[in-house]
């Protein structure tokens, strides 16, 4: 589950959760809490082959699009880099130092 804020102005979703709408500049406090699925979509991606220390190559960093709509930068390891595409279909988890993954999910499931 990915933690989220909604605003109650422009209904737009935001990961990780805020107090200011960063698309309508609405700083009233009015975003509810939200908990997205962790569902979603490739929309973009790259793969980095010198990724920074402390990542193993290649490190895939993909622009994910949620189910909810919302979209978030995760990070993708040990991922077959053959199957990776826009549109592919991903689970989007949290790893312990807070970042957020995704693994390849299969259609069917
Ligand atoms: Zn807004």
């Amino acid at each position: 589950m990915i933690e989220a804020s909604k605003c109650r102005h422009c209904e737009k979703v935001i990961v990780p959760p805020r107090r200011t709408c960063p698309y309508c500049g609405n700083k009233t406090g009015e975003m509810s809490s939200v908990t997205l699925g962790s569902r979603g979509s490739v929309l973009s991606y790259t793969i980095l082959e010198m990724p920074p220390d402390g990542f193993e190559r290649p490190l895939v960093l993909a622009l994910i699009e949620l189910d909810q709509g919302a979209v978030v930068l995760c990070l993708g390891q040990e991922i077959d880099m053959g199957s990776v595409g826009i549109g592919s279909a991903v689970e989007v988890k949290h790893m312990t130092d807070g970042r957020l993954s995704f693994t390849l999910r299969n259609e069917d499931t």
